[in-house]
């Protein structure tokens, strides 16, 4: 029953969220499984430059500063971001890249244990947080010490008394795993620590509750599950404990607490506004503002729950057309799901493994199916209940089947 194409069809139909779909501008024909990489372009952006450029930009020149909102945007935005990741008003900003972020954010929490020595850093991460983690800890004279996240508990052990920050992935942008951000959190302040999540492929993808769980800081991209466009700029959250003490690098004059009188020395703004730069990527920024509107009126959880049945029908499909000695006869090699199977421990892609990984990733993309690979041999297909739907999923492992043939 499942296999069918009748069957993904008839879930389509009955879905809550399908609707979403027309709110984004997807070409005909493309099934778009890239999202984790860079979200589709939701329909109201075009419309939202168009007036930023022309009549703000074009018409008021600098009035647009106050008259149109720009000046406030770094923190209207980081708000209702915040909103997505659990976060009360008044601890996220957006603006700058997600390594800017990153080195800002860690530098920061680093200065907050400026008796701690040791700097943890999760050994799968991402290659900027990684290599951000050995630079500051180089310009900070910290001994760096990576690790997996599983054995995240076991180094603060054994570095009982040294760990000042620990710098880690909310969802593991190779394999998909999704971590315990609350237990993990917890774990890090028992240890007089504080932690730098980085939940590029966490936000808006899965609910969090940054404040409930007593996070220090976080970072995460603008352009994955919220859709903010290439080069979308990066934000930052700041548990409002942590304001006062905040000692950030990254000093620009945008997070001074009197900006306008162009003093000679740096006072840090009150709140989350020192954790602003210079003069933040406007026309990006406000492209992001406009394309928050359908995840916002969708609802995180109802996306996550959608993006869940979505996998559990990809894996299903996936397992189901492996299994037969038949079709491994016929197809050589059959992708295998290296994502964890349980909902709590992933996040909104499900990752395969296949030997010629980057070749079918390359196949599915001139039929339509965008995908990425990863090396050496991992296919991720991110599964954005916002706007894939189950004939996507059903579709897109037909090709899978015959692009493995
Ligand atoms: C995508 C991603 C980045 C990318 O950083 P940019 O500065 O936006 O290129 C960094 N960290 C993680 C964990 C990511 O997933």
């Amino acid at each position: 029953m499942e296999f069918t194409r009748e069957w993904a069809e008839k879930r389509d139909a009955e879905d809550q969220l399908s609707g979403f779909r027309e709110e984004f501008a997807l070409p005909a024909g493309v099934i778009q499984l890239n999202g984790n990489s860079l979200g589709p372009l939701p329909r109201a952006v075009p419309g939202a430059l168009d007036q930023v450029v022309r009549r703000e930009w074009g018409e008021h020149l600098i009035r647009g500063w106050f008259e149109d909102g720009w000046w406030d945007a770094p923190e209207r935005v980081g708000d209702r971001v915040g909103r997505l990741v659990g976060a009360a008003p008044g601890q996220t900003v957006v603006g700058e890249s997600t390594s800017v972020q990153l080195f800002n954010a860690l530098t920061a929490a680093a200065r907050l244990r400026p008796e701690r020595t040791v700097l943890v850093s999760d050994a799968g991460n991402f290659p900027t947080d990684r290599y951000l983690a050995v630079s500051v800890a180089r310009m900070l004279g910290l001994r760096l010490v990576q690790t997996p996240v599983a054995a995240l508990p076991k180094v603060l052990e054994r570095h009982r008394g040294e760990v000042g920050a620990v710098l880690a992935g909310a969802v593991d942008f190779r394999t998909g795993e999704l971590w315990d951000v609350a237990a993990l959190t917890a774990r890090v302040r028992d240890a007089g620590a504080v932690t730098v999540w980085d939940l590029s492929h966490a936000a808006g993808a899965v609910p969090l509750h940054l404040d409930e769980a007593g996070v220090d800081l976080a970072v995460g991209c603008g352009y994955k599950y919220l859709c903010g466009g290439p080069g979308a700029p990066a934000f930052l959250y700041a548990a409002a404990r942590h304001h006062e003490a905040l000692d950030l690098p990254v000093t620009g004059w945008h997070g001074h607490a009197r900006p306008f009188e162009m003093a000679d020395t740096f006072v840090p703004a009150p709140g989350i506004a020192r954790a602003r730069t210079g003069t933040p990527h406007l026309l990006s920024l406000l492209a992001l503002e406009a394309a928050l509107t359908p995840l916002e009126a969708a609802g995180v959880a109802a996306v996550r729950e959608k993006s869940l049945r979505l996998g559990d029908y990809l894996m299903s499909l996936v397992d189901g057309a492996g299994t037969t000695t038949r079709t491994r006869e016929r197809t050589g090699a059959w992708p295998e799901v290296v994502t964890p199977r349980a909902p709590a421990r992933r996040g909104n892609q499900v990752t395969l493994r296949h030997p010629r990984a980057p070749r079918l990733s390359a196949e599915l993309m001139a039929r339509g199916v965008v995908t990425d690979a990863r090396p050496p041999d991992l296919i991720r297909l991110c599964l954005n209940g916002l706007y894939v739907s189950y004939t996507d999923v059903f579709d897109a492992v037909t090709h899978l089947r015959e692009v493995t043939r």
